[in-house]
């Protein structure tokens, strides 16, 4: 049997894949089994922000692998304190729980702030139309979109929805039970939607007003890809809680809770955990992420690169018709079509250029921190030479 055989016979088939079985993949590209080479410029759905196989990470996990590979957090480990501390530094500071995913960070972030409430009885956590926090069943909850609740209900209770960007929608919606407001401060799945810096702002006050926590899901938006350390720190605004995982590890999976030192004390003993939370192989390549976006310049490079993107899409916007809008901060970009996009990715890919699409029509790009300008130029050309061919 190849590998779709054995797949169709052993692996629920639960993705849509392509039809194409990766084997290797270094830096900006990755190969298939039978030796076809692919630029990717959306590595590992964005967890892999470094490249493929980042040597500082690669070096890091090896060395890790051969010392301990994973203790239970009943005992101290040097590595996760470290990480930890590392996190703490470049963000507004407080403590940080560890895990394995984005849905698992959003859930301890879920369990915190219903925690802080209960004394009063507020458990209500408003969210946003178009956002997407994970698929175990609270952060799927969280997920205001209809499409992801098909055939599950019912849902967990105590998810308020509002319209993104949308401030005098949000006000109307806190009542006496509320605790907490949860978004993407650029929402990625739901189309690369960034809000206005009013909106934020406003969402901070109204958090302060009422005594709410406010929640920045960052597992896309963090760790560099906006060319920040994160997206928040573009914004002005300082959330209290704020989720990680994605690309927080170098393309390792973890998930990472980071919350003001004054709200930590909720999450209790006994009240939660996760058996490989912060592991010392996750910790190892947590700790490498972060060096080696720092000596090798790469939040610079981010805003570089990211502004390069904009410039190319923005000028096949006037040349395109079938180019509605141009969107995103850093190496997170989004293009709306008027049509549906699904066949643009098709034939980048026939081109050797990997791509997203989501929400029908937005073709996204996650791509590496690590791109050269003429990376991204060899990239842009494909996709620019498959619109304007439509
Ligand atoms: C991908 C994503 C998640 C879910 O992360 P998993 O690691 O797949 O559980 C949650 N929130 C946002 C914003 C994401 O982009």
């Amino acid at each position: 049997m190849n590998t779709f055989e054995i797949f169709d016979k052993y692996v629920i088939a639960n993705y849509k894949r392509f039809p194409v079985s990766l084997v290797r993949g270094e830096g900006t590209y990755v190969w298939d089994e039978k030796g076809v080479r692919y630029m990717d410029f959306f590595p590992g759905w964005g967890c892999n922000m470094l490249g493929h196989c980042p040597k500082p990470v690669v070096d890091a996990v090896c060395r890790q692998m051969q010392e301990l590979i994973h203790v239970p957090n009943s005992w101290y480990m040097p590595k996760q304190g470290k990480w930890a501390q590392m996190l703490s530094e470049r963000g507004f500071g407080g403590k940080c729980f560890f895990c394995n995913s984005g849905t698992e960070a959003n859930e301890a972030a879920i369990k915190l702030m219903r925690m802080y409430g209960s004394g009063q009885k507020r458990y209500k956590i408003i969210t946003f139309e178009g956002g997407f926090h994970g698929r175990t069943m609270g952060s799927v909850s969280a997920t205001a979109q209809p499409k992801y609740h098909e055939g599950l209900g019912p849902m967990l209770a105590g998810f308020v929805p509002a319209p993104y960007n949308d401030l005098e929608a949000v006000k109307s919606l806190v009542d006496d039970e509320t605790v907490g407001i949860m978004l993407e401060p650029i929402q990625g799945e739901g189309g690369v939607n960034v809000p206005s810096e009013e909106f934020l702002k406003g969402l901070r006050e109204l958090c302060d007003q009422n005594g709410l926590l406010l929640h920045f899901d960052e597992v896309q938006t963090g760790c560099g890809r906006t060319g920040e350390w994160f997206c928040y720190q573009g914004t002005g605004v300082i959330p209290d809680l704020m989720t990680l995982a994605k690309s927080v590890c170098g393309g390792i999976a973890a998930g990472v809770l980071m919350v003001k030192e004054e709200y930590a004390p909720y999450l209790r003993p006994g009240m939660h955990a996760a058996t490989f939370g912060g592991n010392p192989v996750a910790a190892a390549a947590g700790i490498a992420t972060i060096e080696m976006i720092e000596q090798e310049n790469l939040l610079e490079n981010a805003k570089k690169i990211g502004a390069h993107f904009q410039e190319r899409f923005q000028e096949l916007k006037s040349q395109s018709d079938l180019v509605k809008d141009v969107r995103g901060k850093g190496v997170m970009v989004g293009v709306e079509l008027n049509v549906e996009g699904a066949d643009v990715v098709q034939k980048c890919m026939e081109r050797g250029l990997l791509i997203n699409c989501t929400h029908g029509t937005v073709i996204r790009l996650l791509p590496a921190m690590t791109l050269t300008e003429e990376e991204v130029d060899e990239g842009c050309d494909i996709i620019c030479e498959v619109i304007k061919s439509m």
